[in-house]
């Protein structure tokens, strides 16, 4: 997946980064319980791979991965910030 950002800054990235990146509360862990990317070392290719993306008003992305797992909202400042 490829943002080019407003200022012409252009970043590339892979399906793999952004599952492990995921926001979401399961992967994250919530109210102190960790969550499952914490608790996993590797995941399956379908895991892996990106299925879909979907705007979500002007703030977001939510990608969806081939494994169904679609609940991670990416705000533009999260994305940009895993590069920066
Ligand atoms: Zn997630």
């Amino acid at each position: 997946m490829e943002i080019t950002w407003e200022d012409g800054n252009r970043i590339t990235y892979s399906a793999e980064q952004l599952r492990w990146a995921c926001p979401c509360a399961e992967c994250r862990g919530e109210m102190g319980a960790p969550g499952r990317l914490s608790r996993v070392k590797t995941l399956s290719p379908e895991e892996l791979s990106i299925k879909d993306v979907t705007l979500v008003g002007q703030y977001a992305l939510q990608i969806a991965f081939e494994s169904g797992h679609a609940t991670g909202i990416y705000t533009f400042p999260y994305l940009r910030a895993l590069r920066s």
